[in-house]
């Protein structure tokens, strides 16, 4: 069973105008089928080719753990994002964001940063490790299942995520996503299912 590329979680236009649908049309019909496409051809006949996604996620090296990153990492950004998203966390994902970063705002300010500040490619994760809520960066594929924390959601970083819509202007993108995209809902399934 070859690796597949997801169904994107809503329609191509569904986040425009904030990621419109011609970035999707790259960033995920392109850029996220081709880090399938590549991942297939490098464990074809492999021992790779029969272990899960997280599992190459977790332990693979080189472009084999690149690409099935890659693949792993915008499933979830997509699930990370969704139309009319925004807004506040609600219950016990508000409560555990107000006790590790003070306030909500200092949460979605530190999520802003790490995009903002990163050079190169990556991602910005808000993760749960040892019971804490963290933000780290991640530097191109990197994902933090390999440093035994557990992503809650995350923002793609890379240049491809907005520069079709922001060209170089990576704070407008980062301040789009956060306000009317960003899906907590999604967030909060992944801090009870750590719990
Ligand atoms: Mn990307």
């Amino acid at each position: 069973m070859a690796f597949e590329l997801p169904p994107l979680p809503y329609a191509q236009d569904a986040l425009a105008p904030h990621i419109s649908a011609e970035t999707l049309e790259y960033h995920y019909g392109k850029h996220h089928q081709t880090y399938v496409d590549k991942l297939n051809a490098a464990v074809e006949g492999k021992p790779e080719a029969k272990q899960s996604l997280e599992e190459l996620v977790r332990t693979a090296s080189g472009g084999v753990f690149n690409n099935a990153a890659q693949i792993w990492n915008h499933t979830f950004y997509w699930n990370s994002l969704k139309p009319k998203g925004g807004g506040e966390p609600t219950g016990d994902l508000k409560a555990a964001i107000e006790r590790d970063f003070g306030s909500v705002k200092a949460c979605k300010e530190a999520l802003a940063e790490c995009v903002k500040t990163h050079f190169g490619s990556g991602w910005a994760w808000l993760v749960v490790k040892d019971g804490k809520l963290a933000v780290v960066a991640g530097h191109d594929a990197d994902n933090p299942l390999r440093d035994g924390a557990t992503p809650l959601l995350t923002i793609d970083a890379w240049e491809h995520a907005f520069y079709i819509d922001y060209r170089n202007a990576k704070p407008k993108y980062v301040e789009a996503v956060l306000e009317h995209l960003i899906n907590w809902d999604f967030a909060a399934e992944n801090l009870a299912a750590a719990k």
